[in-house]
């Protein structure tokens, strides 16, 4: 980077954290319980909590505090955390590109509007910067630009932290978690909401949201429904709605214009990882994240990741751990102990499986897989076999044999809004290393 060459203002810190949401908080508090004293939390808004405190819905924190908070209350729970302890908070300040200034020497080039550029050097750095939304641009909804169509976290915002109202008659499309809650919000604000357009024949989001925020406020859910064009000239008139077939492509003679003012997109999250690519982090294509071992370290020496900008999580709560997780590695890496960086398995996504993570892993011990699933499935199973051996990766030895399976573990219920932990106990977890033997293996959910 141009800029990082330049003489600016340096700071030193031994832990540096990118992201005050409640992964950032999460492994803060735990990195200061295990005795590091210079931690700094970076983050460009003017307060903690991430994306939080506009989730004003009930449902946060159900395992960490065995209650159930709201978005605001479970982030209040750690800003008290981090407040009582000597974390340094630096709000308002944007992290702009990360470098390696030498081998144990991590430096992040930040800004604001009262110090300029600063530098940053940290031991060790974990990434905790979420994720965006996808937007209309991203799924390429032919028709005019009018205003009236808004992403569900924007609306979310405007209504539950500004106090306004994006319109009075609402189309959803999308129907996750983001999708269902927004729906239930903005019905009881008194908007008209038409209903709930989802491109796949099933529901991405939880089956307790469909009944807690569809059915029981009688809004309409349609499977296998897009919107094909957007009209209105200035302000939005109207939608159109199509069926679509098994290919998701719309079916001809399906079409029906519903007249709306605001067309609500929760379309999807992807991790925000413009910093990571800064410092030459490996992205995973299917997480949209960094590339981890087991320790939650990417593939640069002292860089953590967690929470929604590793991959996108659907509770607050496994954010948490996994960021007490990414602190603690950084710990250990700051004390010497992370030293193998030999890969002795890496995981790769078969058939049913969208994302696994980590994706690869160097040392035995007790593995946990997060693994979301494609489709949803009725008593699936999940497996792990050995792969093809890939071009540039270590020579197949003699003794493998393909396509065996080294693990198998019967689920009862996969749908692709829920991630799955899957547990390998070290003794497991040490035979399916040695049959791999340092070759690819490969993980898929089939039908029992
Ligand atoms: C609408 C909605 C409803 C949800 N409902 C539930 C629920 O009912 N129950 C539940 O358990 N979970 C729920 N979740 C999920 C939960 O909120 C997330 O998993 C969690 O917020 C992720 O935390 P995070 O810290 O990784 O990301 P975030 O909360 O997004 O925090 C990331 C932080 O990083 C900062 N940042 C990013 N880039 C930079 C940079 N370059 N420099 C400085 N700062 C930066 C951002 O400003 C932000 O503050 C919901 C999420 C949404 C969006």
């Amino acid at each position: 980077m141009i800029l990082i060459d330049k003489e600016h203002t340096n700071k030193e810190c031994s832990l540096a954290i990118v992201g005050g949401g409640p992964a950032g908080l999460s492994a803060a508090a735990r990195a200061w319980e295990l005795g590091i004293k210079d931690i700094m939390i970076i983050e460009r808004e003017p307060y903690l909590g991430g994306i939080l405190p506009q989730c004003i819905h009930s449902g946060f924190g159900t395992r960490i505090f065995n209650e159930e908070l709201t978005g605001p209350e479970y982030a209040q729970r750690f800003i008290d955390l981090v407040k009582k302890t000597k974390i340094k908070i630096i709000k308002n300040t944007f992290a702009l590109s990360i470098d390696k200034a030498s081998k144990r020497k991590i430096r992040i080039l930040t800004t604001n509007k009262y110090e300029g550029l600063v530098n940053i050097n940290a031991k060790s750095l974990v990434l905790a910067t979420g994720c965006r939304e996808r937007t209309r641009g991203q799924i390429l909804i032919p028709g005019n630009r009018p205003a009236g169509v808004f992403t569900a976290g924007f609306i979310q915002r405007l209504v539950n932290i500004e106090g306004y109202l994006p319109g009075k008659k609402i189309v959803i499309l999308g129907s996750g978690d983001i999708g269902l809650i927004m729906a239930r919000r903005l019905k009881l604000e008194g908007c008209d909401v038409q209903g709930v357009f989802e491109l796949m024949p099933f529901s991405t989001g939880l089956k307790r949201n469909i009944v807690q925020c569809l059915d029981d406020y009688d809004i309409p859910l349609y499977l296998s429904h897009t919107v094909t064009k957007i009209e209105g000239r200035g302000s939005l008139s109207s939608v159109i709605i199509s069926r679509v077939d098994n290919k998701l492509k719309p079916i001809k003679g399906t079409e029906r214009k519903i007249k709306c003012d605001t067309l609500l997109l929760s379309v999807g999250l992807i991790p925000e990882n413009e910093l990571a690519k800064t410092a030459g982090i490996l992205i995973d294509a299917n997480t949209q994240g960094p590339e981890v071992d087991e320790n939650f370290q990417t593939n640069i020496d002292g860089i953590f990741s967690c929470g929604n900008s590793l991959f996108v999580n659907d509770l607050v709560d496994n954010v948490t751990d996994d960021a007490f997780l990414a602190a603690e590695k950084a710990f250990a890496y700051m004390n010497g102990k992370i030293i193998s960086r030999n890969i002795l398995v890496r995981i790769l996504p078969g058939e049913n499986i969208a994302q696994i993570i980590p994706q690869k892993i160097y040392s035995l011990g007790n593995v946990s897989l997060w693994v979301r699933a494609k489709i949803p499935l009725k008593n699936a199973v999940f497996e792990i076999f050995t792969e093809n051996i890939r071009d540039g990766f270590d020579k197949k030895p003699d003794n493998i044999i393909e396509n065996k399976i080294l693990f198998s573990k019967k689920l009862r219920f996969v749908f692709p809004g829920e991630l799955i932990k899957i547990n390998i106990a070290k003794d497991d977890f040490k035979d399916i290393a040695d049959a791999a033997n340092g070759f690819d293996i490969k993980a898929l959910l089939r039908i029992k």
